[in-house]
Order: C-alpha cells, then structure tokens, then sequence
C-alpha cells in the first residue's frame, strides 16, 4: 500500500470489463469473492498501516509514503522482552536490540516494526530507481504467500474495483502511531449527513473500515495533559495542570508527531490524542471490531499519572454497542490495594460504574516496567543494589513488568 487505496470516480468508466478472461466469465461472483477471501488470509488480514519518509531528489526534503506490513504478532503470548534483555550479556548486540524492543513505539508489535523497516529500505532503493512519476510501489508478505495484498489489486481495473470491497470487508488495519492514525483514519470518517443513530448506518465512504486496531505507547507530555491540579479530587475535574496553563510558546511537533516547546496550543482539547479519540468517536457506528491497546512511555507507573476518566473522556457515555465485547479496550493494570503510598488517583479510574459509561469492554494486563528497563540499559545490573535476579518461575511482573498490586494476570472488567 504504498499508494493509498482510493478509487477514482472515472475509474469504473475506463476499466475493461475482461471478456476473454475465464475468471470472470465462467466463475460466478460469489465464487469469485471466495477466492479473493482466501487470498487476504494467505497475506494476512492483519495488516500495519504505517508512512515511511522518501528523501526527495534534492536530498533536504521528503516525501512520505504509505506502506503496509501483515501482522505477525501474537498478543495472547507472553510479552517476553525483559527476560530476553535479562539474559542477555550486558554491553552485548543482544542486550542492546531487546533494550530496543522494549522502548519499541510499536509495542508488542515490535517484530512488526522490524519487518516495517524493512520494507521501508526497500521503498527507498524503489524511489531511487523510479522514473519521473511513477508511483513507488513496495509489498511485503510472509507465510506461503509469496505475494502481498497489492497483487490482486494491481491485476487489472475490473478486479481492483471488484476485489476492494472485499478487502476492506475483512482487514483489520493496525496503526501504531496517534498521528498517522489520524492521518490514516481521518478519511474514512463519514459526513456529518450520516445517520450514525442506526443501527445499520450507511456511510458516504465507499469503503468503510469495518475492523480497527491500535497499539500506542503514549509519550508522557500527552498523559501529564491529563493529569488532574488535584489527583486526590474524584473525577479529577478541576482544570488543567498548572504547566499547561502557563505563557505562550512555539508549538512544533517533532518526527514523532508528539509536540514540543508549546503549552498555549497542548490542551485536552487540542493534542494528538484527543484528535485520534474524536476520529475513532466518528468512526464507532461503523465499525464491527475495535482494540485499542495502549502504555506508556513514562519512567513512572500508568496508575500514578493517568487520569482515565479525563484521558478517555471522549468515549465516556456514547452509545454501546449491542456487542459489547467486539470492542475491546486494554490498558495497564491497576493496583489492587490504593494506600496513599501507592499514588493512586482516586476516583479516576475506568472502573466500577464508569465502566458502564463506556462502549468498551476494559481488559487489563501487566506492561514494561520503564523505569526498570531504563535502569538496565545505563547501569550494570546489581551495581545500584536491586535485589537478586527473580528466578524463572517467579511471575514476570516482579521482574521486569508492572501489572499493579503485583499481579502478573490480566483482569477484565465489563
Ligand atoms: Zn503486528
């Protein structure tokens, strides 16, 4: 996908109808969506959306590109990254990749992103050899496959046309990144003349994305928005921290998307968070699966800096949908005991009744321990006096993860 998928309105004028092609004239159209089906599987109906940055011939300026990689993470496994870096020799390449892993921005997705830069550098060698105005067209796959999903689509106009319903019918498009999602989502968001009230909206998009995926490592400017002037008010609604509210500066953001320098632009309302929450908002009456799966970048623990019900605000009392658990919201977990030596923000939790006022199902994991990993990567283990190496057996949050209240088992709550 390294050309985005849009159909031109004179496209189904110019497409030939393949008269002399027996797969469209002896195979019926309903056999001929099955074998487009199977074909997605085969190249996976997983698929990272994500922008690679192409350096423009002049070699100052760049061009960014859309790309797709399949999926090939399981999130039901064990997160094993600090066991890795745990026994890896320090200084090591080894130490150094899984370290690598662990601050991944793509998440469990890591080996995805290492896949993503793959396909990156082969855009780049792509771009450099293309002509003038050819577009730049990279695929990537894995599995028996030896061909991606832009092979069907490139065949001929009459299969793109007929074949790009089906693919986004059955893809579930994964974004690890708040800005290119915005980016990416922004133009499926149907118009405001959609009945997005029924139960079976039809949408002014042609080809609606039906199953959605995010995985962001949120970075702690955004988080600290949130974070109440009081944490020990319930609800957390007192105004903005006093950092935000202070004098104007230059907003800029960064390669990241995050942005820097400013603090009279960066508000709740107005922050790449709070823009991908509002396009997911639209989007929710047309979608039939959402995950959202999230952490952060901070050294601290989620728990002691995450006002939930003011980061997810915007979610808070939409329309539920009629099956609840399609859509799925994972977050770090939560201490069990909330003593004042624990920082717990009372009352700001997506818990309890609150979790009534959602359109989420609320399941909870353990995440990294960042502070920990970070501690690992600058000092030699045991010289700044951490307690001996947990044994194998001993569960993983104790020794590189953080799941609250010591649990190393996910929690759900509905
Ligand atoms: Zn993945």
């Amino acid at each position: 996908m390294a050309t985005s998928m849009t159909t031109s309105p004179s496209l189904p004028h110019s497409a030939d109808s393949q008269l002399s092609s027996l797969f469209f004239t002896h195979l019926p159209a309903e056999i001929r969506n099955l074998i487009y089906l199977e074909y997605w599987k085969l190249c996976s109906v997983r698929q990272h959306i994500f922008k690679y940055r192409l350096l423009d011939n002049d070699r100052e300026s760049y061009t960014e590109a859309w790309a797709h990689v399949p999926c090939r993470a399981d999130l039901e496994a064990p997160d094993t990254r600090f066991e890795e870096l745990g026994q890896s020799v320090n200084g090591s390449p080894e130490r150094e990749l899984w370290g690598k892993r662990l601050r991944s921005e793509w998440c469990l997705h890591w080996m995805c992103e290492e896949d993503a830069k793959a396909v990156g550098e082969r855009m780049k060698e792509a771009s450099e050899s293309q002509q003038d105005g050819a577009p730049v067209v990279v695929q990537h796959s894995h599995g028996p496959g030896n061909a991606g999903i832009l092979t069907a689509l490139l065949v001929c106009k009459r299969m793109y046309l007929e074949c790009l319903p089906s693919l986004y019918n059955n893809t579930t498009f994964i974004l690890t990144d708040t800005r290119t999602a915005v980016n990416f989502l922004s133009r499926y968001v149907p118009n405001h003349s959609d009945d997005a009230s029924s139960p079976a909206p039809k949408s002014s998009v042609p080809h609606p994305i039906r199953s959605l995926e995010l995985s962001i490592r949120v970075p702690n400017i955004i988080t600290e928005i949130y974070y109440p002037s009081n944490p020990n008010t319930p609800g957390g609604d007192d105004g903005p921290p006093a950092v935000f509210a202070a004098g104007p500066v230059a907003a800029a953001p960064d390669g990241n998307g995050t942005l820097r320098g400013s603090r009279s632009t960066l508000n709740a309302r107005n922050n790449p968070w709070r823009h991908l929450c509002d396009t997911v908002v639209a989007l929710l009456p047309l979608l039939r699966h959402l995950h959202i799966w999230l952490d952060s970048s901070d050294l601290r623990p989620w728990h002691k800096r995450v006002s939930e019900t003011r980061f997810f605000g915007p979610f808070l009392d939409l329309p539920r949908p009629h099956s609840l658990e399609r859509f799925v919201l994972s977050l770090p977990g939560l201490p069990v005991r909330r003593g004042p030596d624990t920082h717990a923000l009372t009352g700001q939790y997506l818990e309890n009744e609150v979790l009534e006022r959602l359109p989420f199902v609320v399941k909870r994991g353990p995440r990294p321990d960042n502070m920990r990993v970070h501690m690992r990567n600058i000092v030699h283990f045991g010289a700044v006096g951490f307690p001996p190496q947990p044994t194998a057996a001993t569960v993983v949050v104790a020794s590189g993860y953080s799941g609250g209240g010591g649990g190393g088992g996910s929690t759900t709550a509905s």
